[in-house]
Formats: C-alpha cells, structure tokens, sequence
C-alpha cells in the first residue's frame, strides 16, 4: 500500500509500503480521508518535533524515522484483530489519535490522559498514519460514527475535539460573548462549537480570505480587521461597555494575546490554544486587576463522543470548512506548499490516501 513517510526535516516521501498487521486488539481501518494539520507543517518545516528523533526510537510507539504521517482521519473498518467483537468490518469510524502508556487510565471518567508522560500521537510518533491507504489502531481509540455524518466531514472530528476541548475550558455559557483572535482551521471550528452552543461570536483576523470565510460559513456573528478597528474598543462598543465574556488564542500572536486581555470583561477567561514556539509578554497588571482567568488547552480528552454526537445532530455544518481534496502525490505540491505558502486560501484539506474518494 501507498504512505506519506517522514524522513526528517524537509523530507517526506510517498513510499509502498506493506499493509498493517491487524494485531489482537486492534481494528484495522480503510483510511477515507486525512486533513493535513499545521503540526505536519511544523514537523517538515522545523523537526522532528513530535516525529522521532534521528537514530532514535520514539518512546511511546518505539518506532523510529521514517514514520507514516497523519492524524486527522476517519475511514471503513475492513478487519478486526482478535478479542475486539463490539465492532465489525464496514462500520465507517474515526480516530482518536493517542498511543498512551498501559498505565494511564484512559477510560471514560478520565480527565486527564491526554497529558499523560509519555503520551504520543499516531502519525506523528509512529504507530502508522492517516496519510496511508490502511492502519490498524488500537480498539481504544476507534470511534464509531453515525451514519449521517459522511466520512470527509469525520476527518475533522479531530480538530474539532481542539476546539471542543478549549471551549470546555472556557466555561462559555449560551448568551454569553466569546472573541476569537485568529480564523486559522482551529479558529474557525472554535467558533462554529461556540456558535452551536448559543454564544455570540466575534472573531478578529488580518486575512480578508479568512474573515470572509469566517462570515459566508456562518459561525461569527461580527468579524474584524485589526488593521482597520481597535478590536477591544469594538467589542466594548458591541457589548455595552462590558468587554467580552471568554477570549480564544488562536494564533500564537503577541498582539492577539494583547488585545484579548484588552477585550475581556472584568472576572473573564482567556483560552490560549496557539502553540507558542516563543516565550509571550502578558500584561499582568491587567489580568490581575480585571482577575482575568488564563488558561491552556490542549487537544482533547474524552470528547470525541460529544463531538460526533454534535456533528450527527447537524448542529454543526463542516462543508464550509474542506476546501480542497488531493490524492497523496498532490501532497507536497498542493498541499503542503498551499498551506505553507498560500494559508489563507484554505482551511482543510483533505487527502484521499487510495485516491478513491477523489
Ligand atoms: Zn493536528
């Protein structure tokens, strides 16, 4: 079968490779679709970051260089290893992304197994990848998914779990006011999530692709150019004078980390989901005297089954979200380089690893 490896910085390679063994335990998994993410990006750009390092192997998968990539998938089971038998071939699923450590409870009253020592990700750490034709995963981390969500839209059930996660962290209530600063993918889905859940929505974004994008799909109520307005003295005017309620980083910027603590009320919570390569200035005479509360959010856990259950109520309308479709041999080219170099043109983009679904 056909795989997107990574070989090391700046070196990834389309490669046939032999098919996954379905091991006890394991669901083996026809991959439908794979959404390239911005950690691929990083990994080409500037790793290994979350790849294995060079001569080493990767603790948590003990696979070393090269590794499949690809961790925004969803597919068709087409086997199942031995002693899994509440799932069967057909059943269209998506994945959960982890390799965890056999120690950490990763059950359903887990809240915390995703910062886990030792934790991995499955197409970044080894443990195959998304952007191959086949993968077998642990039964743990196969979701399966209705049928009324088709399997493009479940590609992005896992960077829907990011925003999911973050606006859990939040607090945010309907009727409440969020900012979003940054209309990256991550951006966009958190604002679609705040949206479902009743809150009104502002976002902030210095590109007119993403802000009209942000608009035509219908998850901000009011969208922004920096460049144009003072943000914070807009979403004061918006909201009466009181500020906004909960603020989202979306764009690892110093100056949306700014103007969110700027916007927020009084007593407000701040969700930093960007991840930050450098070290931030806070203002913290701000956060102290408004007691704004400043938290993290990292990926997800446990919220894949609130995810899919939104997506299959229709709450939730990704098709705006896919912008374009590519096989693996457009992966460089018009995937990696187009996000690379052309971001604002898209949100997701999606690769059909067997060129199917093309
Ligand atoms: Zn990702």
């Amino acid at each position: 079968m056909r795989a997107a490896r990574y070989y090391g910085r700046g070196n990834i390679q389309i490669d046939n490779v032999p098919e996954p063994d379905v091991a006890p335990g394991t669901v083996g998994i026809d991959v439908a679709w794979c959404g390239i993410c911005g950690t691929d990006l990083h990994e080409y750009l500037e790793g290994p970051i979350f790849c294995p390092q060079p001569g080493e192997r990767h603790p948590a998968s003990g696979d070393s260089l090269p590794v499949t990539l690809g961790h925004e998938f969803a597919g068709t089971v087409y086997a199942v290893g031995q002693g899994v038998d509440d799932i069967a071939p057909g059943q269209r699923v998506a994945v959960e992304p982890y390799i965890a450590r056999d120690d950490v409870n990763t059950g359903p009253d887990s809240t915390d197994y995703h910062l886990s020592e030792g934790l991995g990700v499955i197409g970044l750490s080894g443990g195959g990848g998304g952007l191959a034709e086949k993968i077998a995963v642990p039964r743990r981390w196969v979701h399966p998914i209705p049928d009324s969500v088709p399997l493009d839209h479940a590609a992005l059930i896992e960077p829907l779990s990011v925003g999911y996660h973050a606006v859990e962290r939040s607090g945010a209530k309907t009727g409440q006011v969020a900012l979003v600063g940054g209309a990256g993918p991550i951006g966009l889905l958190t604002s679609a999530l705040l949206k479902a859940l009743g809150v009104t929505v502002i976002v902030s974004e210095l590109s007119s692709l993403r802000r009209k994008k942000a608009s035509d799909a219908g998850v901000a109520d009011h969208v922004l150019d920096p460049r144009e307005v003072d943000v914070a003295e807009e979403v004061r005017r918006l909201t009466k004078g009181r500020g906004a309620d909960v603020a989202f980083e979306c764009s690892s910027a110093q100056a949306v980390l700014d103007t969110l603590i700027d916007a927020l009320r009084p007593a407000g919570t701040l969700v930093v989901i960007g991840i930050w390569g450098d070290r931030a200035a806070i203002d913290l005479f701000k956060l102290v005297v408004k007691e704004i509360d400043l938290r993290g959010a990292f990926a997800y856990v446990n919220s894949y089954p609130a995810v899919i259950e939104l997506l299959g109520s229709g709450r939730i309308d990704l098709e705006p979200f896919v912008t374009h479709k590519i096989g693996l041999d457009g992966l460089i080219q018009e995937g990696f380089n187009t996000l690379i170099h052309h971001s604002e043109t898209a949100v997701k983009i999606l690769v059909s690893p067997s060129g199917e679904g093309l």
